[in-house]
C-alpha cells in the first residue's frame, strides 16, 4: 500500500514512542504528586515544554499542552476573544478567514452563538491565499481576535501569516494561526511569524493523536475552556498526558531537524507527482495555490469523475489518499474550502488530495502518477457522477 493521507495523520515514529515508553511504564508518575515518581513527571513534562519552546522560539512558560490541534484552536479562539471581551465589552467581532478548519469556524461559530459576538469571514483568492488587503478590510475597531491558518490541510496553500500578522499588530489585534498541517514542513518561530498565538498537532508530525500544543504570547490574555485542579498554569486543568508531551517534543524537535531539507526534497517530488498528473489526466484541475503551498499536499480535481468513486479504485489499485479533509470525508456536502476558492459545487465534489509524509519516494508517487491516471480513466468510462 502506498499511504498518501498523511494530511490525515502520521504513525508514530519509532524514536517518539522511545521517548514516550517510560512515561507509560515505570516512570507513571502524576505530576502534581509530592513523591519521587511524581517529581519525575514533572520534571519530563516541564523538559518536553522547554524542547517545545526552543522549537517555537519563545519561552517555556508560554507553552500549554493539549489533547490536541481541535483543542489548541477552541482554547485560542474561544479563549482569547472572552478575555478581550471581559476586559473592554465593545470587543465584540472576530475575524476568521473563509478556509479555516472546523476547529477554528466552529469555535468562532460558538462565541457568535452564546457570547454576543459577530464572525467576520476574510475572504480567499482562487488560490485560497488570504491577501492583506481583504483582511484589512474586515478589521474593524472592535475585533477582539484575528486567526487565520498558517496552512490549509485540503489544498495546502500557504498563508502570508507575518504579513497579515503584522497589519493586526499595528492594531493591537492578537494574531492567531493553526499551524497543524504547517509544523514539520514550514518554519514555526513564533517571533518570525509575528503572531500571539500558534496551534500544533502532535499526530500529524509523528506523536500520537490526542497530543497538541497551544502557544500563547506571555502578554496575551486566553480565559481557561477546563476548569479543575489548575495543571497547565491553571490554563487547562486535567491530568497531564505525560507521554503525550514527551513524545510531541520528541516528534517536534525532530522534524524541525531536518525541515528545510525534508521541504526542499519534498516540494521537489510533489512538482514531479503534479505535472504527472496534470499532463496524463485529461481536464485535471491543480486545486490552491501552484507555488506557495505545503511541500506534502497535491490536489486536484477531476471533472467528470466523482472524487470518492477516483478514491475507490485508487484504493484498489494500492493507493490511498483522501477526498478532502478527513473530517468532511463521508459528507455529501461539497467542501466549503474549495467552494470559497470560487470552485463550482459540481467540481469541488470531484476533488482528491494526496498528502505526503518524510518516508515518500519517487518510486511511490511515479506509482500513484500512473495509477491516479487509470482510476480518473476507469471512471469515466464507468460513467460515475458527482451526485
Ligand atoms: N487544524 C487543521 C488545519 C487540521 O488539519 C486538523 C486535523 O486535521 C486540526 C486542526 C485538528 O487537529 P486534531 O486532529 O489534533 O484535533
Amino acid at each position: 500500500m502506498i499511504f498518501l493521507d498523511a494530511a490525515a495523520t502520521t504513525p508514530v515514529r519509532r524514536e517518539v514512542l522511545e521517548a514516550m515508553w517510560p512515561f507509560l511504564t515505570g516512570e507513571f508518575g502524576n505530576p502534581s504528586s509530592h513523591h519521587s515518581l511524581g517529581d519525575a513527571a514533572a520534571r519530563a513534562l516541564e523538559e518536553a515544554r522547554k524542547s517545545v519552546a526552543k522549537v517555537l522560539g519563545c519561552r517555556a512558560a508560554e507553552v500549554t499542552f493539549t489533547s490536541g490541534g481541535t483543542e489548541a484552536d477552541n482554547m485560542a479562539v474561544k479563549g482569547i476573544a472572552l478575555a478581550r471581551q471581559a476586559a473592554d465589552p465593545a470587543l465584540n467581532r472576530v475575524v476568521i478567514s473563509a478556509v479555516e478548519h472546523p476547529a477554528v469556524e466552529e469555535s468562532a461559530r460558538y462565541l457568535e452563538r452564546f457570547h454576543g459576538f459577530t464572525v467576520d469571514v476574510a475572504p480567499v483568492d482562487t488560490y485560497g491565499t488570504v491577501t492583506a488587503g481583504a483582511l484589512a478590510a474586515v478589521l474593524r475597531p472592535e475585533t477582539a481576535l484575528v486567526s487565520i491558518m498558517y496552512a490549509n490541510n485540503e489544498v495546502g496553500t500557504v498563508q502570508p501569516v507575518a504579513a497579515l500578522a503584522a497589519l493586526t499588530r499595528a492594531r493591537g489585534i492578537p494574531f492567531h494561526t493553526d499551524a497543524v498541517q504547517a509544523a514539520g514542513w514550514l518554519p514555526v518561530d513564533v517571533k518570525a511569524l509575528g503572531v500571539d498565538a500558534l496551534s500544533i498537532s502532535g499526530h500529524k508530525l509523528g506523536a500520537p493523536k490526542g497530543s497538541g500544543v497551544l502557544f500563547v504570547r506571555g502578554r496575551t490574555k486566553a480565559e481557561p475552556l477546563v476548569h479543575g485542579g489548575g495543571q497547565e498554569r491553571g490554563r487547562r486543568s486535567g491530568t497531564e498526558n505525560v507521554a503525550g508531551a514527551v513524545g510531541l517534543a520528541a516528534a517536534l524537535t525532530l522534524a524541525h531537524a531536518g525541515q528545510a531539507a525534508l521541504a526542499e526534497r519534498v516540494t521537489g517530488l510533489r512538482d514531479k507527482f503534479i505535472s504527472a498528473v496534470l499532463d496524463r489526466v485529461p481536464g485535471a484541475v491543480l486545486t490552491g495555490h501552484p507555488s506557495e503551498r505545503l511541500p506534502s499536499v497535491a490536489s486536484f480535481c477531476f471533472p467528470g469523475t466523482s472524487g470518492e468513486s477516483v478514491l475507490l479504485e485508487l484504493e484498489r489499485q494500492g493507493v490511498v489518499c483522501s477526498s478532502g479533509s478527513a473530517c468532511a470525508a463521508g459528507s455529501d456536502a461539497p467542501s466549503p474550502v474549495l467552494v470559497a476558492l470560487g470552485i463550482p459545487a459540481e467540481v469541488a465534489q470531484t476533488a482528491v488530495r494526496f498528502s505526503f509524509d518524510s518516508s515518500v519516494t519517487a518510486a511511490d508517487l511515479e506509482t500513484a502518477a500512473a495509477a491516479v491516471t487509470a482510476a480518473v480513466g476507469s471512471v469515466r468510462n464507468l460513467g460515475h457522477v458527482p451526485n
